[in-house]
């Protein structure tokens, strides 16, 4: 769907009306191209006390073949970044209120950062720096999981990190996005793959999350970082159109087949969808008591890798006046339907260990909705199965994760009354809604085979929605 005032306030004359009238002005995101380096420009590092996570960072950066320049209080940088044979530099901090746009990321070890007494670090990178970044720039802040720090006074500093990340998220405009890692000591060297998402423009709709990196059990094998799932074979449910055709069409981009699944009336859709990847396309109801049966057997002995549990749909009204039967669909299509295929698909073991079950949840599901009781419903029960599911899965080396979209352009929010679409659309750190492809970028780094120590999140796509914020 398109958003006319994005378009219309980026447009020359537009872009006066704007200024002089004082309207806001969404910045047209920076979106991954083929044809466009994924990484480029400045990365400026910035560290409090005792940094557990710069050798790992020097690591990533090394790979990125980006120049870093360090703050004054990342001392430890310069000489680190030698031994690493780093591009490197010193940040200077820009005169003035004017952003100089040299930076394309920010990143801050805050691992070491164990007592309150200690935040003046990150005020000094971050008031120094966050003028400095460019449109599109990257905010992404390190730490420890607070949960599993040795002290009230450490799990209290590493918690207060999440207001820090929120805020920037915030106060930074002109498409800047701000997360936050926790790494599990120990975790150290499985951070690349979350954070490439976050330092690329993959994660352009993606702002203001908070996501823990545990130790994985495997680890270690090479990745063909242009085509990392080749030789996957990916199942993804409402392929047709919409959110899940583009998780179909990134998922078969990163090397994966995929194995398309819709309702019977939508098979048209779905063929020529599949037929455009290679793919294979499967006509099926999720909710039909004989489909997980029937899913398990097309897949045979080949298995699955990737699970993307996607297909969903909204029957709106406030409770009181909801049918019986729009009440159970809801339910059943979007949270029990993905139940009854786990079971089936895990038992048999046609989801191969090592594999990965990615859900699709809703921020309707983490805030609640008037009007979408039902919805909300599934949506937060979606949320519960990572939860749930996550430990036990880990013995079999599966990862399960969600995804939680918020305003997403699609015909799903294209029948929204024009005056809430607008607001949706708005309501955001972004001003904009955002794209299928949004979420279905943020699916294919939790399917990475180098996200295995990334298992039990929930990440919203939603550009730091003010909804269940
Ligand atoms: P969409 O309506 O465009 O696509 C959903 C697809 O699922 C359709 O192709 C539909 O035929 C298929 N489907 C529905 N019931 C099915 C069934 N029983 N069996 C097999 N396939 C079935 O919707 P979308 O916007 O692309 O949404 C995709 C997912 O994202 C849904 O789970 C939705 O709840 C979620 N989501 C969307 C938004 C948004 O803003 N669009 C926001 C939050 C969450």
């Amino acid at each position: 769907m398109n958003d006319s005032y994005l378009n219309f306030v980026n447009s020359p004359f537009g872009a006066r009306l704007a200024r002089s009238l004082g309207l806001p002005k969404p910045e047209v995101l920076r979106r991954y191209r083929t044809d466009r380096p994924e990484f480029e420009g400045l990365v400026a590092i910035g560290a409090g006390p005792q940094p557990g996570l710069l050798d790992a960072l020097a690591d990533v950066i090394g790979r990125l073949g980006v120049t870093s320049v360090a703050h004054e209080g990342a001392g430890l940088w310069m000489p680190l970044a030698n031994r690493h044979g780093l591009m490197t530099g010193r940040f200077e901090p820009v005169d003035g209120d004017a952003s100089q746009g040299r930076l394309a990321a920010l990143l801050f070890d805050a691992s070491g950062i164990d007592d309150s007494s200690q935040f003046d670090a990150l005020y000094a990178f971050f008031h120094d720096a966050l003028r400095s970044l460019g449109k599109c720039g990257r905010v992404v802040v390190l730490g420890r999981p607070p949960e599993a720090c040795a002290n009230p006074r450490q799990w209290t500093a590493q918690r207060a990190l999440e207001g820090l990340t929120r805020s920037l998220g915030k106060e930074a405009r002109g498409g800047i996005t701000a997360n936050l890692v926790y790494v599990a000591q120990g975790a150290e060297d499985g951070i690349e793959t979350t954070l490439r998402f976050f330092l690329s423009p993959r994660s352009a709709y993606v702002s203001g999350q908070v996501v823990r990196i545990g130790k994985a059990a495997s680890g270690g094998e090479a990745i063909d970082w242009k085509q990392p799932l080749t030789g996957l074979r990916a199942l993804v449910t409402g392929a047709a159109r919409g959110i899940g055709a583009s998780i179909a069409g990134v998922l078969a981009a990163e090397g994966a087949h995929v194995i398309g699944i819709d309702i019977p009336s939508a098979k048209g859709a779905l063929d020529a969808t599949m037929r455009q990847l290679n793919g294979t396309a499967l006509a099926f109801d999720i909710a039909a008591s004989e489909a997980p049966a029937q899913i398990a057997a097309a897949l045979d002995e080949n298995g699955v890798d990737i699970i993307v549990h996607n297909a969903g749909i909204t029957k709106d009204k406030t409770i009181a006046k909801m049918s019986e039967a729009a009440w159970h669909s809801v339910i059943d299509i979007n949270l029990s339907a993905q139940e009854r295929i786990d079971d089936v698909l895990l038992e048999a073991g046609t989801l191969r260990d090592g594999g990965r079950i990615i859900c699709v949840s809703s921020i309707s599901g983490i805030a609640g909705n008037r009007g979408q009781s039902n919805y909300a419903t599934s949506k937060a029960g979606v949320i519960g199965r990572v939860e749930s599911m996550a430990a036990t899965l880990r013995e079999r080396r599966i990862t399960i994760n969600a995804v939680a979209p918020g305003f997403i352009e699609t015909h799903m929010t294209a029948t929204i009354p024009l005056a809430i679409r607008e607001a949706g659309r708005r309501m955001n750190s972004m001003s904009q809604g955002g794209q299928p492809v949004d979420v279905a970028q943020t699916i294919a780094w939790f399917a990475h085979p180098g996200s295995a120590g990334v298992t039990g999140q929930v990440v919203r796509v939603c550009g730091q929605s003010l909804l269940g914020a």
